[in-house]
């Protein structure tokens, strides 16, 4: 009883109302904290151009979707995604699924948004969202919820009217429009829009990205985008770099803003709801933040910044390993067996040892595991 008393005198004050603040709002609500989120733009999800985003479904031995539903909220999804075609040159890589499905469309600010729908489950639980927030940062805010804390790589993305297959996801890697290793996408977000985007590492300066748009869009993409059917376009920034500590002068730092990001394709969605509810839980709890988010990420982080090591070396090489002209397909299912797979996770970490002699086998005999 007084231990409830006090928890509804104590005030907790986020900084940021996108997902990994409105998560961290809602459980703290739901445990009787009195709850303050302070956003700095007009409106929630009003940094974002409305944009769908994908909800990768490989990262937890449940669905995603199920996991995400375990922070105590609801998610609010738009398509589910039955296969992801991924282009490397003359080669495609085809993950698709039997039972479950390869990832989940979520769309991204706007009216219909994920963040305004988590808005107002943690509205309709008590908790005050300020607007227009101007403040300072400092330490009387418990969560620093406020996204992007460094760029490490920037996009261009255009949205389109048109027939598209909501379930379908086009990725391209290739150094003709992203040399390092940056990718591009056609994403529909339903059978009527669908976005496109393509982005590169900041460093590469000598890169145009819009240039390198209409090159991808007239080399693959002129079946399904015609001009006129333009709607808007949007730029993008982005940031992934695992913190040693997630815990600046007492606050904790959820989401983007402590760098937690998929180094691979730079998912980050899935990670910034899981944070939001791991900071709740060290408040509501008194545990340590840090233990909790390593505990849960640490070894993913790692796994994920391998695989991009090797695609980056693989790329360079043009793919040599594959058969040319080649499709490959890839059941999620299977794929999720050996990605969480411990065996996949220590060969990766031998990888630098055998990689320049071995490459081409390494690869396809990874590859070839998978299938
Ligand atoms: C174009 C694009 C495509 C993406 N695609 C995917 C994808 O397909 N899959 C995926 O999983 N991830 C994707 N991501 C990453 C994903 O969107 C982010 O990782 C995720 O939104 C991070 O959530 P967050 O709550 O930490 O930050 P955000 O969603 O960025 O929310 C931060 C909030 O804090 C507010 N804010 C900022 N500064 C302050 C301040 N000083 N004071 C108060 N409020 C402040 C912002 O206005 C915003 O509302 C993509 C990102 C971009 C930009």
């Amino acid at each position: 009883m007084i231990f409830q008393f006090q928890k509804r005198k104590k005030i907790i004050k986020i900084a940021g109302g996108g997902l990994a603040g409105l998560t961290a709002a809602i459980n703290l609500s739901k445990a009787g904290f009195r709850v303050k989120v302070y956003e700095k733009s007009s409106q929630i999800g009003g940094h974002y151009k409305e944009n769908a985003q994908m909800l990768p479904n490989w990262f937890s031995k449940e669905d995603v979707i199920e996991e995400l539903e375990k922070c105590n909220l609801k998610i609010n999804w738009l398509e589910k995604i039955e296969e992801v075609k991924i282009s490397l040159r003359k080669q495609k890589v085809i993950f698709y699924s039997k039972k479950n499905p390869v990832g989940y469309s979520i769309l991204r600010g706007g009216e219909n948004s994920l963040e305004k729908d988590l808005a107002q489950q943690a509205k309709s639980l008590g908790v005050e969202i300020i607007t227009n927030w101007k403040g300072e940062i400092d330490n009387k805010i418990n969560i620093i919820a406020t996204g992007l804390n460094k760029i490490l790589t920037i996009g261009y993305g255009r949205v389109y009217k048109g027939k598209f297959e909501p379930s379908k996801v086009k990725v391209f890697f290739s150094p003709q429009y992203t040399p390092t290793f940056g990718y591009c996408y056609l994403f529909p977000h339903n059978e009527n829009i669908a976005t496109i985007k393509i982005s590169k590492e900041i460093k590469e300066k000598q890169i145009n990205l819009k240039e390198n748009f209409k090159k991808l869009q007239r080399d693959y993409l002129s079946k399904e985008i015609e001009e006129k059917n333009f709607l808007y376009d949007f730029g993008s920034k982005r940031s992934f770099e695992v913190p040693k500590s997630a815990v600046k002068n007492h606050s904790f730092l959820v989401g983007e803003a402590a760098g937690f990001q998929d180094e691979l394709f730079r998912f980050g969605m899935r990670y910034a709801i899981i944070s939001g509810h791991l900071a709740a839980k060290a408040i509501m709890e008194n545990l340590n933040y840090d233990r909790l988010w390593k505990k849960r990420f640490l070894e993913e982080f790692q796994r994920t910044a391998r695989v991009r090591r090797i695609f980056q070396d693989f790329k360079s090489k043009g793919f040599g390993g594959l058969p040319k002209d080649s499709e490959i397909f890839v059941e999620i299912e299977k794929f999720k067996k050996l990605w969480l797979s411990r065996k996949f996770n220590t060969s990766l970490s031998f990888y630098p040892l055998y990689k320049n002699f071995l490459f081409n086998k390494f690869i396809l005999k990874t590859l070839l595991k998978l299938f």
